[in-house]
């Protein structure tokens, strides 16, 4: 247990022997809970046989957890200044690979198929949080092989990917990722578990890859346009939105049709509709232009 970074004095000796500066515009905050950790890498469910895509490992901390019991680690960190650190923390594990890039920028369908030949990978990552929803989004929409995604968020973040209806934090980014897969929070993580401590309070989620999508839509573009449509404004009815969407060319009386051929009513509005419904609108949108 001697060289376990997760002990916040070890972290603390790390830092000061590489006096490296922690960047706020990379969102580095770092574990210092290893209950915290064993919590992730049971969730997300490691075995030797997996493949585990770290996204910032910072100092190592979890990437030594994530190597004791994964098959094969690839690690992305941007912050050039980490990786003498990470060169020390990780050199007992012959199974990392650190690739010092923008994970923004990273080509994932290649690297799936460099490291484990095309099949799926698990994602898991206390993610620096001014890019949550693009690293998650961009994860689903690359259509990379995945199984599971297992990161840790802010706590509001996380409660907006798995609600429903009728709550204030439902949106698009609820919609977006509950069509890609399923969500379930695995814990609330308080800023005290990291160096430095974050303003805001964290969850970990698990998101669990749909093999196929829970509802058919024969148009997935068109459905994610009527759903940002329908939230951009969120206090406006369905119509409005629909109509004064810059994304979106339907005619008002189309518009209202289709909203009546639903059977909702004309003054709905876009937060109280289902994915179900926003595949319903979207299939009947196309099946107008067919
Ligand atoms: N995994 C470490 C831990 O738990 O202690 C560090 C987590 S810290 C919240 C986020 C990490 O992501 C930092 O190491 C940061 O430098 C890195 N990072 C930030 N933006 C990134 C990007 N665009 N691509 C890759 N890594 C990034």
């Amino acid at each position: 247990m001697d060289n376990k970074l997760v002990d916040p004095k070890k972290t603390i000796e790390t830092i000061q022997k590489y006096q490296f500066a922690f960047q706020k515009r990379f969102g580095q905050n770092f574990l210092i809970d290893s209950h915290v950790l064993d919590k992730i890498v049971n969730a997300a469910g490691i075995t030797k046989e997996d493949c585990v895509l770290e996204i910032g490992p910072g100092i190592g901390t979890m990437t030594q957890y994530l190597a004791e019991h994964a098959g094969r680690v690839v690690a992305v960190e941007i912050d050039t200044n980490l990786l003498p650190i990470l060169a020390e923390t990780l050199k007992d594990y012959s199974n990392v690979t650190v690739i010092n890039e923008d994970i923004l920028k990273v080509d994932m369908n290649s690297l799936v198929e460099e490291y484990n030949n095309g099949r799926p990978i698990k994602v898991v990552a206390n993610l620096p949080y001014y890019i949550t929803t693009p690293i998650i989004m961009g994860l689903f929409e690359s259509n990379v092989p995945i199984e599971n995604i297992t990161v840790m968020v802010q706590k509001e973040v996380a409660d907006r990917m798995q609600v429903g209806p009728g709550s204030k934090d439902y949106g698009a980014l609820s919609l977006a990722v509950q069509y890609y897969a399923s969500p379930y929070i695995v814990a609330n993580v308080p800023p005290n578990c990291f160096i430095p401590r974050p303003n805001v309070g964290s969850a970990v989620i698990r998101l669990t890859r749909y093999q196929e999508p829970p509802v058919q839509v024969k148009d997935a573009k068109l459905m994610f346009r009527l759903i940002r449509a329908s939230f951009n404004q969120r206090r406006k009815t369905l119509q409005n939105g629909l109509n004064n969407s810059p994304e979106l060319s339907f005619s008002k009386e189309e518009i209202a049709a289709v909203i009546e051929s639903l059977g909702l009513p004309a003054a709905v509005r876009g937060e109280a509709l289902t994915l179900e419904q926003f595949a319903a609108l979207a299939n009947a949108f196309t099946e107008r232009t067919e």
